[in-house]
């Protein structure tokens, strides 16, 4: 029998594959992408190895996972059936606290939830159903996004709104990027020697979506993001906060909704104000070449993130570290020390030996013991979702701690 567990995350236009063994190591990954098009291709990696491998032409997302599988099946990269599929599904709604098996159910209830994740849940369930009739005895496991947050207390979770706004429709703030900041949890909770319920954190998640999330006694007790992954800090494209009422003042310059959607969502954040791009570390290598534009975008990002560092200590009783973790968190040096430089009448300083090489020598420690921790976590979400996965099929067969 196979020992094998394959993750799934599908994308609007991409989907990502990879397998794990028994005991959540990765062995190989796939990377699909410009699905829907004449040019859709896979990258698969296995054992230091690369190769690209053509896709059926204008496959979609059910074509292209068929065509990965029966490759990696080919190329003995997989072998027998899997023991269980992990999907990342973004939006869980209210309905989904944990990782959960996908029965009819589940998909009812992840279907009800697109309309808060129209781009992102349809094509999560796209994903499910495919590999559902592949595999059609191997449990599917859905972790959502959202699932983490779910212990956000009523202050925090409401808006000011009338109360049938989120009785009526559900408007709340639900959070994202919740398998990353649990993923951080546990890896603080392993660097300290402490139990998870004792560890009290601030994990700032900073990738092209960035999110800030507040974690004592094992649960999330405040995150940035909020009905839609568009709420809080300042993003590769998106705004983050701003005014409501921006968009009365849009629509009266004549903006159309969808317009102003798109421009909150794609053409606002760090590439919106630098009018350049949305990669930090170009626009960290502009500001150093005097670019005033790209230096203020990096301004506002980590002004904007400091306050909310700041605002998440609201939430906490005590603080063992403030994590920084995601594509910029992990490599930017800059974006560390100057968002660090706004804390510190909260009492955060980092090191600048130890913040230039990221913590490496110091177990991810950028800071001087005394003070607050500040570490750099690199983070994993697939292999997050293995983890969870995998405890959600113990459990079921009771072999699992519960
Ligand atoms: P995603 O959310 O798509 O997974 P990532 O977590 O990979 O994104 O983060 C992408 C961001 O990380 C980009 O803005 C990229 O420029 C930034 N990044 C990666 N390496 C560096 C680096 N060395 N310095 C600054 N930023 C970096």
């Amino acid at each position: 029998m196979s020992e094998s567990l394959l993750v799934v995350n599908c994308g609007s236009s991409s989907l990502k594959l990879a397998i794990y063994s028994r005991n959540a190591e990765r062995q190989a990954q796939v990377l699909a992408e410009r699905l829907g098009t004449s040019e859709a291709s896979a990258n698969v990696e296995y054992r230091g190895q690369r190769e690209t491998i053509r896709l059926p032409e204008k496959a979609n997302h059910e074509q292209a996972l068929s065509a990965v599988i029966k490759h990696l099946e080919t190329c003995e990269i997989l072998t027998g059936k899997p023991i269980a599929v992990g999907h990342r599904v973004v939006h869980g709604g209210e309905a989904f606290k944990t990782a959960t098996i996908v029965d009819e159910e589940v998909i009812d209830a992840i279907d009800r939830c697109s309309e808060l994740a129209p781009l992102h849940n349809p094509v999560n369930l796209t994903g499910i159903k495919a590999m559902q009739s592949l595999y059609p005895q191997t449990p599917q496991v859905a972790v959502f996004d959202t699932a983490f947050h779910q212990t956000l207390p009523d202050h925090a979770y409401l808006y000011a709104l009338p109360r049938r706004c989120y009785q009526d429709w559900g408007i709340r703030r639900y959070g994202f990027h919740g398998t990353s900041h649990a993923y951080i949890l546990r890896a603080l909770a392993e660097r300290l020697d402490k139990p998870r319920s004792s560890v009290s954190l601030i994990s700032a998640h900073l990738g092209n979506g960035c999110s800030v999330t507040a974690i004592e006694g094992g649960e999330s007790k405040d995150t940035s993001m909020g009905l839609t992954p568009l709420e809080g800090l300042v993003m590769g494209t998106r705004s983050g906060d701003v005014d409501p009422g921006l968009f009365d003042f849009l629509q009266r310059k004549g903006l159309s909704q969808d317009s102003i959607s798109r421009m909150l969502n794609q053409d606002s954040g760090l590439l919106g104000l630098s009018g350049k791009t949305n990669d930090m570390r170009s626009l960290v290598e502009a500001a150093e070449s005097g670019n005033q534009a790209a230096k203020e975008a990096i301004d506002v990002f980590c002004f904007r993130l400091a306050r909310y560092i700041g605002a998440m200590m609201a939430s906490l009783t005590h603080l063992d570290g403030l994590v920084f973790t995601g594509g910029i968190g992990e490599n930017s040096r800059r974006v560390r020390a100057q968002t660090v430089g706004h804390l510190r009448l909260l009492g955060f300083s980092v090191d600048d030996n130890a913040n230039e090489n990221h913590g490496k020598d110091n177990g991810g420690r950028i800071n001087a013991e005394g003070d607050y921790g500040i570490y750099v976590i690199p983070t994993d979400e697939e292999g997050m979702i293995a983890t969870e996965t995998l405890e959600s099929v113990d459990v079921q067969a009771g072999t699992g701690e519960d």
